[in-house]
C-alpha cells in the first residue's frame, strides 16, 4: 500500500480521530473504488485545530524565527517531498483521476513553490521612512497571524503548496482544509513539515464538509486571515461572512478565459496550445481556455486541424502512458458538464466533437467525458458565459481586434487570457487591454513559481505563486519614535 487506508485529522502535530468519530470515503474517480477512509471533522475539531494553530503562533516559535532558519525548513520540506515524489504522482491520480504526466508536472511545482518561498523567505524587509527631523520611523512586517486556508480538488497538491509555502515563509500558522474529494496529499505534505522540523501546530490539516464546517472557519474569531481557492459563488459567500470579523481575505475564484487566435499566427503553435490550454487536466482547470475566438480567415484551416488533434486525444486510465485524459472527479460534475453540452444545443450551439461519455468496456465504471468542442456560439450564450470546468470548448469566429477584444472582455471573469500571433505590437496591445490578471502569448502555460496567478473582476484578488504574495501574509507595522533632545510637550501645559 502506497497510501494509508484511514487518514486522521492532522492537529498540533498529531493524528486524531473527529471528536464524533465520523468518517467519509475518498474514492478513485476513474474506478469509483474506496480507496482511504478520513475523518470529518466537526466545529469542535475547528475549534482545535484553530486552538493549536493560534497557540503555536502565540508562542512565538514560528514567526519569530529567523527568517532564514524557516527558508531551510521550507528547503528540507521540498527535499523530502522530492524523495517522496512517486507517492505523491500516485497518490494524486488515484484520488483526483488526473494523467500521470498532469500529476508529476504540479507536484514538481508544488515543490519548486516550496523552494521559491524558502528563497524568499529572506526578502521580507520593512523600510526606514522620511519623517521630520527628532523623529525616526521604521516599519516591520510581521506575519498576519493564523491563516485558515481552503482549497479545490482540481489541483490538490499544488493549491495546497500555492498557499501554504508563503504562509509558512512568512511566519504564519495554518489550519488546511483540502477539498473533500481529494484529500489525501494534503496529509502527506503535513507529514512532510512535521519531519522537516516545522514545530507542532503550525500545520494543521482539517477535512470534512466544507459547507458544514467551511462557514465556521470562516467567521472563526481564532483565524486572522482566509485564503480561499474554489467557485466564484462560494467565494462571495466567503467574502461575506469574513466581513464579521473583518478577516485578511485572497480569493482565487472561477474562470471563463478567452483564447484568441489571429490570422498571422503560427497555426501549428497556434492549434496545439488552444488544445493543451482546454484540454489539460481534463478541462479542469481555473485557467482553462475554454473561450475559443478564431480569426474568419484561418477559422476553416484552424478548425479542420484543431478538431483533427482532439479526435487524436485518448481518454482512458490515467495511469497508462500515452492517455491524455483521465477521468472527471465525481459522477455529479460529469452529470453537470453534460447538462452544459445539451444547453449548448438547446442555445443553438453544434456539437463539432465529442459532445457524450464515452463508450466502451473501460468506462463502465468511473466518470468520463469526451473532449468536447462546440461550434455556432455566440458570446452571449450560457455556454459562453459560465465556467463549466471540464473538457468543453466554444468556438467563435471573429474578424477584427477590436471586436474581439471586446468579446474577450465581456465577462464576469477575468483569470487567464490567450492571445496567438506574430505580430509583437499586437500581442502586447491586446495584452494591454484584456481584463484578466493573466495574458498568455504564443504560450500554452501560464504559472510558474514567481509568476503572480490571480484574477480580475469576479475571477477573485490577492495574487499566489509571487513575490508579492509574501505581503498578503503580513501586516505592515509602523514604529514612529521621538529622538529630539529635549522633551515634547505638545499641549504646552
Ligand atoms: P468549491 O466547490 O468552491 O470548493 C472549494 C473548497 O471550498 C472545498 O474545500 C470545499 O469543501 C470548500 N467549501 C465549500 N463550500 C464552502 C463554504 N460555504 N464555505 C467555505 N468553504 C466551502 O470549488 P471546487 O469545486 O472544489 O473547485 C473548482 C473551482 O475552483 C472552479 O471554479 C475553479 O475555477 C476554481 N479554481 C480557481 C483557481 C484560481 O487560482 N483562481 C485555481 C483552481 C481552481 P468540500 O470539498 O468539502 O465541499
Ligand atoms: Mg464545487
Amino acid at each position: 500500500m502506497r497510501i494509508k487506508q484511514h487518514y486522521p485529522l492532522f492537529i498540533n502535530g498529531q493524528y486524531v480521530e473527529s471528536s464524533n468519530g465520523e468518517v467519509f470515503e475518498t474514492i478513485n474517480p476513474a474506478t469509483e473504488e474506496v480507496i482511504a477512509t478520513v475523518a470529518k471533522a466537526t466545529k469542535e475539531d475547528v475549534d482545535h485545530a484553530v486552538e493549536a494553530a493560534r497557540a503555536a503562533f502565540e508562542s512565538g516559535k514560528w514567526p519569530k524565527m529567523t527568517a532564514a532558519k524557516r527558508g531551510r525548513l521550507l528547503n528540507q520540506i521540498a527535499n523530502l517531498m522530492r524523495e517522496r515524489f512517486d507517492d505523491f504522482v500516485y497518490a494524486e491520480v488515484l484520488n483526483s483521476g488526473k494523467t500521470v504526466d498532469a500529476a508529476k508536472g504540479q507536484i514538481l511545482q508544488a515543490i519548486e513553490d516550496f523552494e521559491f518561498y524558502a528563497a524568499a523567505a529572506i526578502t521580507l524587509q520593512g523600510d526606514t521612512n522620511q519623517v521630520p527631523n527628532g523623529f525616526f520611523n521604521y516599519t516591520v512586517k510581521e506575519p498576519v497571524g493564523v491563516c485558515g486556508q481552503i482549497i479545490p480538488w482540481n489541483y490538490p497538491l499544488m493549491m495546497a503548496a500555492w498557499k501554504v509555502a508563503p504562509a509558512l515563509a512568512a511566519g504564519c500558522t495554518v489550519v488546511l482544509k483540502p477539498a473533500s474529494y481529494t484529500p489525501i496529499t494534503a496529509y502527506m505534505l503535513a507529514e512532510i513539515c512535521q519531519e522537516a522540523g516545522v514545530p507542532d501546530g503550525v500545520v494543521n490539516v482539517i477535512t470534512g464538509s466544507g459547507s458544514e464546517i467551511g462557514p465556521y472557519m470562516i467567521e472563526h474569531p481564532g483565524i486572522d486571515k482566509v485564503a480561499f481557492t474554489g467557485e466564484t459563488e462560494t467565494g462571495k459567500d466567503i467574502m461575506r461572512r469574513a466581513s464579521g470579523t473583518l478577516k485578511r481575505v485572497t480569493l482565487e475564484l472561477g474562470g471563463k478565459s478567452p483564447n484568441i487566435v489571429f490570422d498571422d499566427c503560427d497555426i501549428e503553435a497556434a492549434v496545439n496550445g488552444s488544445l493543451y490550454g482546454i484540454f489539460y487536466n481534463t478541462g479542469q482547470s481555473c485557467e482553462a481556455r475554454s473561450r475559443l475566438f478564431v480569426h474568419e480567415a484561418i477559422y476553416d484551416e484552424f478548425m479542420e486541424k484543431f478538431l483533427e488533434k482532439a479526435s487524436r486525444i485518448r481518454v482512458g486510465n490515467p495511469f497508462e502512458k500515452g492517455v491524455h485524459m483521465g477521468a472527471v472527479i465525481s459522477r455529479s460534475h460529469q452529470q453537470v458538464i453534460d447538462s452544459y453540452v445539451k444547453l449548448a444545443v438547446e442555445e443553438g450551439g453544434e456539437v463539432l466533437y465529442g459532445g457524450k461519455i464515452p463508450e466502451g468496456e473501460e468506462f463502465e465504471k468511473g466518470y468520463w467525458y469526451m473532449p468536447t468542442v462546440i461550434g455556432n456560439v455566440k458570446n452571449d450564450m450560457r455556454v459562453a458565459q459560465e465556467e463549466i470546468f471540464g473538457p468543453v470548448v466554444v468556438v467563435m469566429k471573429f474578424r477584427d481586434e477590436e471586436e474581439v477584444i471586446q468579446q474577450a472582455n465581456e465577462t464576469i471573469f477575468g483569470l487567464g487570457s490567450a492571445v496567438w500571433t506574430k505580430d509583437h505590437g499586437r500581442a502586447h496591445r491586446v495584452a494591454s487591454r484584456i481584463r484578466a490578471g493573466i495574458v498568455m502569448v504564443n504560450s500554452p502555460i501560464s504559472a510558474f513559481p514567481g509568476t503572480p496567478f490571480g484574477g480580475y473582476k469576479q475571477s477573485g484578488f490577492g495574487r499566489e505563486l509571487a513575490l508579492e504574495t509574501l505581503n498578503l501574509y503580513t501586516e505592515t507595522k509602523s514604529v514612529v519614535s521621538y529622538i529630539g533632545s529635549k522633551p515634547l510637550n505638545l499641549f504646552g501645559i
